[in-house]
Order: structure tokens, then sequence, then C-alpha cells
């Protein structure tokens, strides 16, 4: 009895199968008619575009789990070459965060190799340092996330998609805003797209990867195509939104479009010298793919095979020791500080991912045998500063931040992080948080640490912390200590902290950052009233 259920649910199972993969093909066929036909598709050759785009990040945010941040809008000039699958666009990108500025630069990409001639980032290698004119290679991973979302945002997708029916698979239906889409899944390389499709019109509407957020663990990504025009017999949608689980991260307009308009090859050509260094697309399941996207959205992304620290300038992390029991974690894009007490670690920051987390568990299980990591203190909410919080969490720290910020952890802590390549799932429900709601003293009878409420601009419930010992404090994105010169007079920021010192009644001969070196206090208290 048993055994003729199962075979006749293998059999369904087996008809389901049947039935459902000629259903998904035909809705790539039903889509590849809507957009204008194979031989439309086929006969695409060059494909230039114009457009406009603008971003925002959710994990910028001033308020934790608050309003998006707006990042930047910028306009853009795109040619694609089909035969040689190369593509080259042209930015201007005005930010409006984290300060106003303008980078101009062009992106060319092939299929082995990315190249950025120009300045992308604040957070340059060393490789575009020494280049005159500025210019670099694209890391393993932006490659790799560049080539997903060209491929991703390409009208020759759906021809691919026809062209390869055996990685096609019918897929449930998926429902967005009340709406039930058929759908089907592509995989491609090592990359499945889910693509959902308009009941009405056959038109794909939306393309959606899995991907891992360091902050919101297992997320999708979208792109929500609309406002189809016809392009020389092609029908192209004109609008793209970007959807991170669900919240618009990114508008796209494409205001000219030009099917088979001539490029010389010289478009995309890379010099010789960056393309044998170029890096190969990362692969695998360990690609960031949301940090390398989103951390361009604000022109800071470090563009390096290893997202923490500049592959090309430095080998790893590395402690430095600013005081007895003190060591600040350098060599990298963001630092964190461990204090050493009686019988544990207190941990300030976990900058990048769990990947960044992991190693600086190391070396402090290395240089502080024996005491595990019993606080980590998390300055502020931002994805680069905290999110590498699963690895302390696992090891059972318990997590302080500040005031009003602990619901948002606990949301974080009960995401589902299967996709987490650093840090294999589990539950972290149970992590213990704590709130700064104004000053804590942490003491275990040696080396008192203090964490402080900071008012400032930059994020609501921002912490600094104190090592009274060592008259040393630790401040991020407020101030980078040691980043560059101070200004002439106190900005809001730096105002801030001066206000917050004073407030706290504590008398810090120096301050580490969380970005910068180390720099003393003094020169910053005296910019006030001036
Ligand atoms: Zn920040």
């Amino acid at each position: 009895m048993k055994r003729a259920t199962v075979l006749l649910a293998v059999s369904l199972l087996v008809v389901a199968c049947a039935t459902m993969r000629p259903q998904g093909r035909a809705l790539v066929s039903r889509a590849v008619q809507a957009m204008g036909g194979a031989d439309a598709l086929a006969g695409v050759k060059t494909l230039s575009v114009k457009g406009t785009a603008r971003q925002w990040e959710p994990e910028q945010s001033v308020v934790a789990g608050g309003e998006m941040r707006f990042a930047n809008e910028a306009t853009f000039t795109a040619v694609s070459d089909v035969a040689s699958r190369s593509t080259r666009i042209d930015w201007v990108r005005n930010f409006a965060y984290p300060s106003p500025r303008t980078f101009t630069f062009t992106e060319i990409v092939t299929s082995d190799a990315g190249y950025v001639a120009g300045i992308d980032s604040n957070g340059r290698t060393k490789q575009s340092l020494d280049s005159h004119p500025p210019a670099h290679t694209m890391s393993n991973a932006r490659l790799a996330a560049t080539q997903r979302e060209l491929q991703r945002a390409s009208s020759l997708l759906f021809l691919d998609m026809l062209r390869n029916p055996d990685r096609v698979r019918s897929a449930a239906d998926v429902t967005v805003g009340g709406v039930a889409h058929p759908a089907v899944e592509y995989r491609t390389g090592d990359q499945t797209f889910t693509v959902l499709f308009d009941r009405a019109t056959g038109l794909p509407t939306r393309v959606r990867t899995l991907d891992y957020d360091n902050i919101w663990g297992d997320v999708t990504y979208d792109v929500v195509l609309s406002d189809w025009q016809t392009v020389d017999g092609l029908r192209v949608a004109t609008t793209r939104k970007y959807e991170l689980n669900g919240r618009p991260v990114i508008e796209e307009k494409i205001t000219e479009a030009k099917v088979n308009a001539p490029v010389t090859a010289e478009a995309f050509a890379i010099p010789a010298a960056f393309r044998a260094a170029a890096s190969k697309p990362a692969t695998g399941a360990g690609v960031p793919y949301q940090w390398v996207i989103r951390r361009q959205f604000i022109g800071t992304y470090l563009d390096s095979d290893v997202p923490s620290y500049d592959a090309r300038a430095v080998t790893s992390l590395r402690l430095v020791e600013l005081a007895p029991g003190v060591q600040h974690v350098v060599g990298g894009t963001h630092h964190s500080l461990i204090v050493e007490q009686r019988d544990s670690l207190i941990v300030f920051d976990a900058p990048v991912s769990d990947w960044h987390s992991n190693w600086v568990l190391g070396a402090a299980r290395a240089k502080y045998p024996g005491k595990p990591v019993k606080y980590l203190v998390l300055t502020h909410h931002h994805m680069d500063h905290a999110g590498g919080l699963r690895a302390y969490a696992a090891q059972g720290a318990t997590i302080v931040v500040g005031k009003g910020n602990g619901e948002h952890f606990r949301r974080v802590l009960a995401a589902p992080f299967t996709r987490n390549s650093d840090l294999s799932a589990r539950d972290l429900t149970r992590t213990e948080i704590i709130e700064v709601v104004d000053k804590r003293v942490f003491a275990d009878g040696d080396r008192e640490v203090h964490a402080y409420l900071l008012d400032n601009p930059h994020a609501e419930g921002l912490l600094i912390g104190y090592v009274p010992a060592a008259r040393l404090g630790f401040i991020t994105d407020v101030w980078s200590p040691g980043a560059g010169p101070l200004p002439d007079k106190l900005n809001p920021a730096l105002a801030a902290v001066v206000a917050g010192v004073k407030k706290a009644g504590i008398a810090p001969v120096k301050f580490a950052g969380g970005h910068g070196s180390v720099a003393d206090y003094a020169p910053l208290a005296a910019l006030e009233g001036r």
C-alpha cells in the first residue's frame, strides 16, 4: 500500500514535470514574440542606449530600518557589441551621500575582463592611484556582478533562453503586489534568474536573483521592466526599477535607444597592461553581489578581489597595539577596536562581512587565548560597519547598540541567511542585545570600557567608545581621525563629537577611528568657537 502510494506520487510528479516543461518554453517563446520576434532579436549586432539613473541605499539610513538614503543621480551612455560580448558605459554620477561630488568615468566589460577609466570611488585602489590618468581593472567580484546585471537587463537574455530550452525550467507562479505571475527559472553559468511574465502581454515583467545581504540575510533582487517602447522593430523596456526585498533602490530611464548603430572596436579596447592584469570573473556562491553593487551607489566601493582590503596593496588585515590590551584592526577599508578585559574581550564594530569578522575573531583568539568576545559594540547600524555581526553572535557575543536600535537588530538576527557563504545557517534569535540609552560601563575588574550615545547628524543611536586607562576614544564615520587635515571650522559632525565628549565628561587624548587611523583629540577640541 505504502509502496503504491509512493509510486503514484512519483508518476504524478513525472506527469507534472512533463506538462510543466513545455509551459515554461511557451512563456519564453511568447515573450520573445512580444518583444519583436526571434529574428528581430537575432538581428541585433549592437545596441546603443542613453539614460538616467537614480539610486537609494536602504542600509545607510539615518534611522535604523528607516527611510532609504538618496545616494546619487547619474546619466549614462551605453553600447553593447553582441558578437564580442562587450559593453562600454560612460557615466556621470552626481552623488548626494556621503558627500556631494561628481565622478565621470567609463566602464568597459568583456567576457573575461573589466576596466574602469577615470575615478569612480573614494575607495581607490593602489592600482588606480598609481595610474596616470587614473584607471584600474575590475575585481573578480565586480566583473561578475557587472556581467550579471548587464545580462539581467538585456533583451537578448530571452533569445538565449529560447535557444537553450534545456536550461529553462517552469517555476511556480510568483505573486507580487497581489498579482500571480507565471514564471520560469533560467540557469546560465552559475546564475539562476527567475523570470516573471505579464499574463496579458506575455512580456517579461521581472527578473529576479536570490542574493545575500550582509544586514538582511537572504534577499530577493529584481529588475522590474516597464514602459515598453518600440525601437527599430524591437520592444524595449524604457523603465527599469530594481527592488531589494521589494523596496526600490534603482530607477533607470532609457531616454534614447538605437539598434545596430555602427560602433568601432576601439570603444571596447582595454589597454594591454590592464588587460593582462585583469581578474577573471568570480564564480560560485561566495560572490558578494549586494556589497559590490550597493557600495557603488554611494561611491565608496573598493574594487579589490578581497572586499575588506586592497589585495594589490596589502596581504592581510593586521592588529596595531594602541595601548596595553587595546588593538586597532587596520589594513582594510573599515576598522575595529579590540579591548582586553580580565576574562573576555570587547570589540567595537563588525564591518563588511562575516569573512572580515572571522579574521578579527581569529586574530583576537591568537592574541588573547582563552578570552572570548563577550560584547560586540556596534557604533551604528550602517551595513558597512555592522554587516559582520552574525559571526560574533554565533560565538555567543552580546550585541550592544544605541538607544532605539535593539528591535532593528532583533529583526536582523531573526532573518534567515542560508546564502551567507562565510557562516553556515543557524538560529541567532536568542542572541542577547543591549541598548545603550545614555552611557554604559563595561567593567570586569580590568580595563574598564565605556560606550556613550552621541547626538549627531550621521545616524540615530550612534555610539562612541572610550577606554579610560588609555584615554583613548573610538569613533566611526562622524570623524575619521588621521584620515586628512581637520577643517578650519567645526562642521556639524565634528561639532557633535566635541559636544559629545564634553557631555560625557571624558578626557580623551587620542581617538582611533572606524576609518582613518589615530589622531590627537586636542586639535579638534580647539576648533570650538572658531
Ligand atoms: Zn555610517
